[in-house]
C-alpha cells in the first residue's frame, strides 16, 4: 500500500510494541498465547487509537488551509480528547460537540476526559441531546465560524471516514512488518468495533498486505448485522481510496455483539472483570467503554474454547484509560 499519495502528518515516530501476555494467558488456562499491541501508548495526550487516523485527517485539513477543527463524540470521547490534543500541537482552534447519549452523563467539573477537554484548552464545547444529528450540528458550527472569517474543517465522529481509516490500514502494515521480524504468526487479531474506522482499516490493511490473518471486531454499541454493514461499507471506501482492486469480501468482516451489555458506555460485569484481570496479570490499563468490553470478548472466546491450544491471538489495545477515572464506582 502506498500512503505517500495522501497528505499525512507525522505523529508516530516508532511502531507501538507487540508484547506477550504470559500471565494473562496462564490465568485463562487454555494453552492459548495472548499478545497485545500497545496502541494505548501512541503519542498524543494520554494515548489511544485516534492518533493514527488523525495523521491523515489533520494532514488533509492542513493541506486544505484549515485553521479550525470541529469534531464530535460521546461525552467521554477519547477521539475528542486526541483531536483537541493534536490541534493544540498544530496551533489549530478546536471546537467539540458532545452527544449526551446517556442523560445527565456530561459533567463540566467531571473526571476523565471531561477534565482533559478543559485542561487542553478547548475553544468551545457544546453538549447536545442524545439522538441529535451530529453532522448537521457540526455543519451549523462550521457555518457560524466561517461567517467570522475562520476556515473550519469537520472531522467526523471517531475520525471514521476513509481518510481516517487509512491510519489503521497503515497500522496493519506496521503490525505485519513486526510479526515478520519476530517470525510470529497470529491466528486472529481482535479489535474493538465502534465508529468502525479501526476495524475497517485493519481489515483492509491486512488484506492489502495479503496477511491471511482474520480480524474480528467486538462491538461496543450496535447489533452485529448493523455493525458489520457499517464496517464493510467503510472498508470498501478505504480500499478504493488506496486503490486495492480486490477490496474486502463481506465474509472478511465479522463482529460480535455479545459484550455490549445494556448499551454504549454502560458498564457490564464482564467489562469490570476484564479490566481487573488485565490490570492484575499484565499491569495493563484498559478502559470501560471500548477496550474493556473488547477484552471481555477476548476472554470469553478463549474460555469457551473458540481457539485451539497453542493458538496465537493479538489483542489491539486502543487506549481510553482516562475514562476509567469517571467509572471508579463500577470497580468498588
Ligand atoms: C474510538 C475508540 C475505539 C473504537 O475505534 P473505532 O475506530 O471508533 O471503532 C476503541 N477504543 C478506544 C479507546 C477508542 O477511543
Amino acid at each position: 500500500m502506498n500512503f505517500t499519495r495522501f497528505p499525512r502528518r507525522h505523529y508516530i515516530p516508532a511502531p507501538t510494541s507487540i508484547e506477550p501476555m504470559p500471565a494473562l494467558s496462564r490465568a485463562l488456562g487454555k494453552g492459548v498465547n495472548l499478545y497485545i499491541k500497545r496502541d494505548d501508548l501512541l503519542p498524543g495526550a494520554a494515548g489511544g487509537n485516534k492518533t493514527r487516523k488523525l495523521e491523515f485527517c489533520l494532514g488533509d485539513a492542513l493541506a486544505k488551509g484549515a485553521d479550525t477543527i470541529i469534531t464530535c463524540g460521546a461525552v467521554q470521547s477519547n477521539h475528542c480528547r486526541l483531536t483537541l490534543s493534536w490541534s493544540v500541537k498544530e496551533n489549530l482552534d478546536c471546537h467539540l460537540i458532545l452527544e449526551e447519549r446517556v442523560k445527565g452523563s456530561y459533567k463540566k467539573d467531571g473526571s476523565g476526559n471531561h477534565f482533559l477537554f478543559e485542561l487542553l484548552g478547548v475553544k468551545s464545547l457544546e453538549v447536545v441531546e442524545g439522538g441529535t444529528d451530529m453532522k448537521a450540528a457540526m455543519e451549523k458550527k462550521a457555518a457560524s465560524l466561517a461567517a467570522l472569517g475562520k476556515k473550519p474543517y469537520i472531522i467526523p465522529g471517531g475520525a471514521s471516514n476513509a481518510v481516517g481509516a487509512m491510519g489503521y490500514a497503515a497500522c496493519a502494515e506496521e503490525t505485519m512488518g513486526q510479526l515478520n521480524a519476530l517470525h510470529l504468526n497470529m491466528d486472529c487479531i481482535i479489535v474493538p468495533s465502534g465508529s468502525a474506522g479501526t476495524h475497517a482499516g485493519m481489515a483492509v490493511g491486512m488484506k492489502g498486505v495479503n496477511a491471511g490473518i482474520p480480524v474480528r471486531g467486538v462491538n461496543v454499541s450496535r447489533p452485529k448485522n448493523i455493525q458489520e454493514k457499517i464496517v464493510y461499507q467503510l472498508a470498501m471506501e478505504t480500499a478504493e481510496k488506496l486503490g486495492l482492486k480486490w477490496g474486502v469480501a463481506p465474509e472478511d468482516i465479522v463482529c460480535f455483539d455479545d459484550y455490549v451489555g445494556p448499551g454504549y458506555s454502560l458498564p457490564t460485569p464482564a467489562m469490570v472483570e476484564a479490566v481487573t484481570l488485565f490490570a492484575r496479570t499484565e499491569a495493563v490499563l484498559l478502559d470501560p467503554v471500548y477496550s474493556g468490553k473488547a477484552a471481555a470478548g477476548l476472554i470469553d472466546f478463549v474460555r469457551k474454547g473458540h481457539f485451539k491450544k497453542g493458538a496465537n491471538l493479538l489483542f489491539l489495545h486502543t487506549g481510553g484509560s482516562p475514562a476509567l477515572y469517571a467509572y471508579m464506582e463500577s470497580f468498588r
